[in-house]
């Protein structure tokens, strides 16, 4: 049973999720399994190694093309009901969650330089779905989609895969971005996403990609080097309402983008993380969903541990200009 925990000195909650010490791999390090094919779990034919599916994309033959399964370890699950314990220091709850597992493709070793962006809109639209579907709950407050690229960004089975996990409660993170939002709302009357995207596109120096729908731009706070925030040009704040055209146009920008990362920086490790509009959140404040992609090279420690303050060896102008040349 999962059981999160508040400091008390930051506001900030930590998941506690001792089942998922039974994991095979559980070492306490993090490390990339390198399973064959015949024992990958994610793979096509090994479709019994997991849980039953709950969602698929079917190849319009017999098999699929992406899969849904719940996660074997679970950080959270649906059984759990919502209880909190308070002391007025040490704040406890649990609450019901889920945790699943976004196969991205039935081959072991895909190469994504190589995939079309068709590759990419099945995998959105797997998002889109899921989200849908969970959104049914009303114990669930907030959905996270990342994806983990290897071992330095936290994966352990090679095979590509993304994952959701579904909170009883808005991540610190969300909450904090959106107070921003909304004091740059009732200051300006306008919203800050239109103003920074209007600004990229005047400035154009961070710019990596554009098409009708997206710009892709190594954004001004890159935490990591070479980070790309994708965002929408006329936004909308939910991904769960985007529709197939923009899953299209996102999934054009994507694949490029992916492609001039790879080719730059050959198969590094990477995280991808969607922000989205909390689930009971009436007042958007011109707040849009977007698309994270972080790659897993700058190496964070003990400093950023410390301050949250991120040090960046890699100027985003300079990594626009060197992503600019592929
Ligand atoms: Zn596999």
């Amino acid at each position: 049973m999962a059981e999160i925990r508040r400091d008390p000195f930051s506001g900030s909650v930590v998941i506690y999720s001792p089942d998922r010490e039974n994991r095979p791999d559980f070492t306490g390090i993090k490390r990339t399994i390198d399973l064959s094919p015949e024992n990958c779990p994610f793979c096509k034919g090994n479709e019994d190694m997991t849980p039953p599916e709950i969602f698929r994309i079917s190849d319009g033959d017999s098999g699929w093309k992406v899969r849904v399964i719940p996660n074997k370890f679970p950080v959270l699950n649906v059984e759990e009901n919502y209880n909190r314990s308070d002391n007025g220091i040490f704040e406890r709850f649990a609450g019901a969650g889920a945790h699943e597992i976004i196969i991205e493709t039935p081959s072991h070793s895909e190469d994504i330089a190589l995939c079309a962006p068709d590759y990419f809109s099945d995998i959105f639209i797997t998002y889109r779905d899921r989200i849908n579907d969970l959104k049914n709950d009303f114990r669930l407050k907030y959905i996270q989609i990342f994806k983990n690229h290897k071992a330095s960004a936290g994966a352990t089975i090679s095979h590509h895969h993304s994952q959701l996990i579904a909170l009883p409660f808005v991540p610190e993170e969300v909450a904090r971005k959106l107070v921003v939002l909304k004091n740059f709302y009732k200051k300006n009357n306008r919203s800050l996403f239109s103003n920074i995207i209007t600004a990229e596109l005047e400035h154009k120096e961070r710019v990596v990609s554009e098409n009708e729908s997206f710009i892709a731009v190594a954004p001004w706070y890159s935490r990591t080097p070479f980070q790309v925030s994708f965002y929408q040009k006329q936004g909308h704040p939910r991904f769960e309402d985007v529709r197939d055209q923009e899953v299209e146009n996102l999934s054009e920008i994507f694949s490029k983008v992916i492609k001039k990362i790879i080719s730059a920086l050959g198969d590094i490790s990477y995280n991808l993380v969607l922000y989205n509009l909390p689930f009971a959140e009436q007042d958007d404040a011109g707040f849009n969903w977007y698309v994270e992609l972080l790659p897993a090279i700058g190496g964070t420690g003990g400093f950023e541990a410390a301050t949250g303050t991120y040090i960046n060896t890699v100027l985003p102008e300079k990594a626009a200009e060197i992503l600019n040349k592929f």
